[in-house]
């Protein structure tokens, strides 16, 4: 599975919407998402890469398996672990 142009807007917009204090999310949520980043932290398959632009080398961490950016991703409620790590969040009390 690669990386979904949905996954990258919901992560987006759930970011940005925590930094604006637009929304908060529920307390089942904030547990979904640390439960996501605790699995991907013990997983073999997050690999660190280095990447340089302007004579800056960075350190990031990839999904080995959909190629996305972590932690990014795990703020996607709607996405789920390409081989079934963890699964989509449910938002419907969150969405009105
Ligand atoms: S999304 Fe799944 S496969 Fe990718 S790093 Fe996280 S747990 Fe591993």
């Amino acid at each position: 599975m690669l990386v979904s142009l949905r996954d990258i807007s919901d992560s987006l917009l759930n970011q940005l919407s925590k930094l604006l204090n637009k929304k908060s999310d529920t307390p089942e949520m904030e547990k979904a998402f640390l439960d996501r980043i605790e699995k991907c932290l013990s997983c073999n398959d997050l690999k660190e890469k280095k990447i340089k632009a302007i004579n800056i080398e960075k350190a990031i961490k990839i999904c080995n398996q959909c190629k996305c950016i972590f932690p990014y991703f795990v703020f996607a409620h709607r996405k789920k672990c390409p081989i079934g790590k963890w699964g989509p969040i449910n938002t419907d009390q969150t969405d009105t």
